[in-house]
């Protein structure tokens, strides 16, 4: 019997061992890891150089109270991660986790609206569909009905601007009027506001299990940044999922040049060695919160020595294995491959992404973009198919109230061609299998 609960009353495997891209339950099955478990596992699993850092971090200190005390981990995945991040951003905050981190972001945000007079600065405008984490703050920027609604009365909700899903709305991605005609929908919904009233805008730059790898389309992320200088909102970007190499680039707003305020970072940043989050901002924002007497907030266990220096081992890691490089080296690959089999299998109506952050969706009929019956529950369906047959997929449902499903491919950027056959084999024969 176990005293254990999560989201519903299946017991999944007990885990036994994990190595590179490959986990073992108990009984000795093996999966592979095919979506690094939440987009987390960016360096694949008991890398020795981590497991190494942590071990000397122990024998060191394994807690250290932020009010009394710097430590050296947390001192040195600051300025490594400042040296990762685009120019300008080089104060760094720690936190456990992508909910902390997106609830830091907006906090920090607001204190520096009132440090410089701007109090009436409070509404942070955000995306739907978007994830951006569970918590009731970071809920309320969430786009995703199914999750928001049942915490409405408890929670300040914000104001939503649809998320670019130019291939449902039969316009082309490449055509930078495309990307002006979502990207003006910020601009509308600031003017509704009153932009006296708007704090910030928030968004993941490619979106992760709430859109299914959309690409914003050309244009797009130049023309946010353009409307936020002009309105003076702060932009937060959002890379939980997209940040530390999974799309190919350190940051996913790199393949845009486009250099946010405020950059919140978790997941693959300790890619599962340990919880860790981070916001990452310009001294203009944080300046102003400091001389204003601090920032007034922080969680027991932000800055962490053992979190940091196993964020700091994973950073080297990154770097010493190149695996931003192979992110889109072996990205594109795996996106061709993808292709392939939406040529075999008419149910897959969408192939999209960016790097090693890659989706196919669902659909009952290409043409209209029909998506399959809810009923059908394709998305939990075609999970279990493929678990069985020893590969690990994550899926969610697209499109927020038009039920859509689409399907993760995220594995760790490690990932190698032998690694993607077995994905690509695995896939046909649960795809053959589904339908
Ligand atoms: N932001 C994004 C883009 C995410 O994908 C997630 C988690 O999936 C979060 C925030 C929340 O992170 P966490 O689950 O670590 O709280």
């Amino acid at each position: 019997m176990s005293h254990l609960f999560y989201q519903g009353r299946t017991r999944k495997p007990v885990l036994a061992q994990a190595r590179g891209v490959y986990m073992w339950d108990e009984g000795g099955k093996r999966y592979l890891d095919g979506s690094s478990g939440a987009m987390v596992c960016n360096i694949g699993h008991s890398n020795e150089a981590v497991l190494e850092a942590m071990r000397r971090q122990m024998e060191k200190s394994t807690f250290g109270y932020r009010l009394h005390f710097e430590t050296e981990a947390s001192e040195r995945l600051a300025a490594r991660t400042v040296e990762k991040t685009p120019v300008g951003l080089n104060k760094v905050f720690f936190v456990s986790g992508g909910s902390e981190a997106v609830e830091s972001a907006m906090k920090l945000a607001r204190q520096h609206a009132i440090a410089t007079g701007r109090e009436q600065r409070w509404k942070v405008i955000s995306r739907s569909p978007s994830y951006h984490g569970c918590t009731l703050g970071a809920l309320a920027v969430t786009g995703y009905a199914t999750l928001t609604q049942p915490f409405a009365p408890m929670m300040r909700e914000m104001p939503k601007i649809p998320a670019p899903r130019a291939y449902l709305d039969g316009l082309d991605p490449t055509d930078p009027a495309t990307g002006d005609h979502y990207a003006d929908m910020l601009e509308d919904c600031i003017a509704r506001e009153g932009a006296a009233s708007v704090l910030a805008f928030l968004m993941e730059p490619v979106g992760g299990a709430s859109t299914g790898a959309l690409v914003p389309p050309t244009g797009y992320m130049k023309r946010i940044r353009q409307i936020c200088d002009r309105h003076d909102i702060i932009l937060i970007m959002d890379e939980v999922m997209t940040g530390a190499g999974r799309t190919g680039a350190f940051l996913g707003a790199d393949h845009w040049g486009v250099t946010p305020d405020i950059v919140v970072l978790s997941k693959g940043f300790a890619a599962g060695y340990a919880p860790l989050g981070a916001i990452v901002a310009s001294d203009a924002i944080v300046d102003p919160v400091l001389d204003a007497g601090g920032f007034a907030h922080g969680f027991t266990y932000a800055g962490n020595p053992l979190a940091c220096a196993a964020g700091h081992a994973v950073l080297e890691e990154i770097d010493r294995l190149g695996l931003i490089k192979n992110a889109a080296r072996m990205g594109d690959r795996l996106r061709a491959r993808l292709d392939g089999l939406m040529e075999r299998h008419e149910i897959i109506g969408d192939v999209r992404g960016k790097g090693l952050l890659l989706a196919f969706e669902f659909m009952a009929d290409r043409v209209s973009k029909r998506p399959l019956p809810k009923e059908y529950d394709a998305y939990l369906r075609f999970v279990e198919i493929a678990y069985e047959k020893g590969l690990i997929v994550y899926a969610r449902r697209t499109r927020d109230g038009v039920e859509g499903d689409h399907i993760l491919v995220c594995p760790p950027l490690t990932v190698t061609n032998t690694h993607l056959d077995e994905i690509i084999e695995v896939l046909d024969q649960s795809l053959q299998q589904f339908t």
